[in-house]
């Protein structure tokens, strides 16, 4: 804790006394340009804004690359001397005031969208709780695609000006970095980060003192203390048990994503959910509504109740109502694993303080966590927690919310499956975190003026269809070409970590080539996502790749969970095609997939594949960050595409058909691959006019930056919520979600 009081005054080494200097003038001291520096990289604002992120990149380039992008590590290794050395040569003390000053008048803003349109949050702010945030690669407290998009979630919440707080917790381990060895095998490495190499403080409570808060259980308490991080105007709290005091087992609690067994899970999940809730309070800040990201936070209501009955005398059925009124629900997975159960000891053992404060039963509490409340064999489900005790309630996209209230119709017993309460926002993406900076400019030229701030409007990107085609087309085949320099540099440094010859090093900067179709598939190595259906006949795909006048390539990517072993031989498959001769140098996999190498893929992908086994993929949203960059996705109708596919934007796996049987549901849409991509994909692609250019292609990608750029957005994803949920749940006028 010194350690991090010490970071949060002072990031770099100590400066040197200046007595001896001339005089100068206060805004060109070496100490105020690195203090300016210092609070451009304390507030991960800058991670959306290219601008600030090409300033640190240019002190240096190679430092910038091998500490991960982190510029408060960066900063660390500069003295403000050498700082303003540095910025007097790249003459960057103009581009250094300016971004400062934006970040202020940003921070000060008062015309905000939520200021007109969801006044009642005001005084009574969402609290958004998740177990995982993915914000920039330099803070690693994410795995995937849940952490991206509570990340963009609270990044556009901040953009709309939304007063929102967010509650997660510090893993000080992160998730694992992927390694693949010679055989193709991932291996996990856990690396520890370091408090004063992240831009985070402590949260401090009215005394001035870092805020702490402890959870009972039966077996003993847990403390955690409370670190801040700030993104843009939102405040990101996050809870950490590493405290003295605390069982060295529990200082071990929150250092890991999804790392342990259930009694670990549950115990992570009563930090975030009774804890968060607690450090709120610690924290004076009085939630209007509380919107729980999945179910790992659930417990966060019960916690809530706990407060009302005790700060404001309600009976604990009032209470309950009151709670739920305020609450919002969102469910992720129709995976039955992907929802939480612990059985009724754990749940004894953790929640028995709770339900004695509570004053109810441990039957009625189980009850609370089940389908059938009186089904002594059904465990604790932390969904059914969520449904139960949430007014509001949604999926992800139009068709998870269709699986979902099937799903779930036996908890409203009574009613038919289209009125169970259980609506749905699809997820969108933070258009300024995944638009590359050459599109960008491209937008820039074309849109109108204050583009940015009217992004999730339609009328905005109709305009791309006044660019010049050839334009369009050599910013995409710039962008591609980025791509493949940067997977050539990771595969000839994967080559030679694993030790290979030179030959073998030399041989992966050669890899690929820019004028062939490339596909990109990068996604956790889950079964659903069935990574390796385009693999299914080598021979196949060996014509695809080898044809002459019209080849194609792949770039795969992606982790399998630690513990998922079918998982890891499906990446070994994919991995050892390089010592196929056939495959070689056009199927490619980089390592370690994360927000970084997502970034990289999404903007220079020809195609993006994605093929689940409907209708498991809840959303995905990797498809929509590869729009926004001009490339087409090529989808199974699942999730997200299911209701952004209108035959004229990208391609379609399929017709959205399913069959009881895995089996043949595979085998029907791996030839509903081939085909798409035989008699579609291949053939527009490699149709060129006179001037080499694939004008049906180029058609093809306007359609789909129009038609699905605005919809996709975040922006969009979080106005939905503000008024469908947040506005409603703050005690505002209410504006229905489908299904509520
Ligand atoms: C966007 C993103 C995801 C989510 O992608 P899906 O489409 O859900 O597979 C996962 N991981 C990272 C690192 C991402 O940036």
């Amino acid at each position: 804790m010194s350690q991090a009081e010490d970071s949060s005054t002072r990031v770099g080494p100590a400066s040197h006394p200046t007595a001896s200097a001339p005089p100068r003038l206060l805004e060109l001291s070496p100490q105020n340009l690195y203090d300016k520096c210092v609070a451009l990289a304390r507030n991960l604002w800058w991670s959306w804004h290219p601008e600030v992120t090409n300033l640190f990149r240019e002190l240096d380039p190679i430092r910038w690359r091998q500490l991960d992008h982190n510029p408060i590590a960066l900063l660390a290794e500069f003295t403000p001397e050498r700082l303003e050395a540095r910025a007097a040569e790249l003459v960057l003390y103009s581009r250094i005031n300016q971004a400062y000053r934006r970040l202020k008048e940003y921070m000060a803003a008062e015309s905000t969208w939520s200021n007109v349109h969801a006044g009642v949050l005001g005084s009574k702010p969402v609290v958004y709780f998740s177990a995982e945030f993915g914000i920039h690669e330099s803070v690693p407290i994410y795995s995937g695609g849940l952490g991206v998009l509570s990340g963009d979630h609270i990044k556009s919440a901040s953009g709309l000006g939304i007063p929102l707080i967010a509650v997660g917790l510090f893993y000080k381990q992160g998730y694992f970095r992927q390694q693949l060895d010679i055989d193709g095998y991932q291996h996990e490495e856990y690396l520890q980060s370091r408090v004063e190499n992240l831009p985070i403080e402590p949260a401090l409570g009215a005394d001035g003192k870092q805020v702490q808060v402890q959870i009972d259980t039966r077996s003993g308490s847990i403390q955690a203390i409370v670190w801040k991080l700030t993104v843009g105007r939102v405040d990101l709290y996050l809870l950490d048990s590493d405290v003295e005091g605390n069982k060295p087992e529990d200082r071990e609690l929150t250092s890991r994503l999804y790392g342990g067994d259930t009694r670990v899970r549950i115990r992570q999940e009563l930090v975030l959910g009774i804890g968060g809730v607690r450090a709120i309070r610690a924290l004076g800040i009085v939630p209007g509504v509380y919107h729980l990201n999945e179910g790992h936070s659930v417990f966060a209501t019960l916690e809530a109740v706990r407060g009302r009955m005790d700060r404001d005398g309600y009976s604990y059925d009032e209470s309950v109502r009151r709670v739920a009124r305020q609450t919002v629900f969102t469910t992720h997975t129709p995976v039955p694993a992907g929802h939480d159960r612990f059985d009724s000891g754990l749940i004894e053992e953790h929640l028995g303080p709770m339900r004695d404060a509570l004053g109810i039963s441990h039957d009625q509490l189980m009850g609370l966590g089940r389908v059938e409340p009186h089904n002594f064999n059904e465990p604790f489900c932390m969904t059914v927690l969520g449904l139960k005790l949430s007014r509001r309630a949604n999926a992800v996209s139009a068709l998870h919310g269709h699986v979902s209230r099937k799903m779930w119709s036996n908890l409203w017993p009574g009613r038919i499956e289209e009125e169970v309460p259980i609506g749905h926002i699809t997820n969108g993406v933070h258009v300024p975190s995944w638009l590359s900076w050459q599109m960008l400019q491209l937008y820039d030229r074309i849109f109108p003026a204050n583009w940015f701030r009217r992004m999730g409007e339609p009328d905005v990107w109709q305009k791309i269809h006044e660019c010049d085609p050839g334009e369009l087309w050599e910013t995409h085949y710039a962008l591609k070409n980025l791509l493949l320099q940067f997977v050539r540099r990771r595969l000839s440094r994967q080559c030679r970590r694993r030790g290979e010859c030179d030959e073998a090093v030399e041989l992966a900067r050669t890899v690929l080539d820019p004028n062939t179709l490339t596909i990109g598939f990068a996604r956790r190595f889950a079964t659903y996502k069935r990574a390796d259906l385009v693999l299914s006949d080598l021979d196949r795909l060996f014509a695809l790749i080898s044809n002459p006048d019209r080849p194609i390539q792949i770039i795969f990517a992606g982790k399998a969970h630690p513990a998922d072993e079918p998982g890891k031989s499906l990446i070994r498959k994919i991995a050892n095609l390089r010592h196929d001769n056939r495959m070689a140098g056009r199927i490619v996999f980089v390592e370690d997939y994360d927000i970084n190498v997502c970034r990289h893929l999404i903007q220079g992908v020809d195609v993006w594949l994605n093929n689940p086994r409907r209708p498991l993929e809840a959303s995905g949203t990797s498809g929509e960050k590869v729009v926004l960059n001009g490339g087409l996705n090529c989808s199974i109708l699942d999730g997200w595409w299911a209701e952004a596919y209108d035959g004229r934007n990208g391609f379609a796996i399929g017709r959205g058909e399913t069959h009881a049987r895995d089996e043949i549901t595979d085998q029907r849409d791996y030839d509903a691959l081939y085909k798409v991509l035989e008699t579609e994909v291949i053939p527009l692609f490699y149709e060129r006019d006179a001037d080499g250019l694939p004008r049906e292609w180029i058609k093809m990608m306007m359609n789909s930056i129009s038609s699905l750029a605005w919809r996709f957005s975040a922006h969009r994803m979080v106005m939905d919520y503000a008024r469908a949920c947040y506005v409603p749940a703050a005690g505002g006028v209410s504006c229905d979600m489908t299904n509520r």
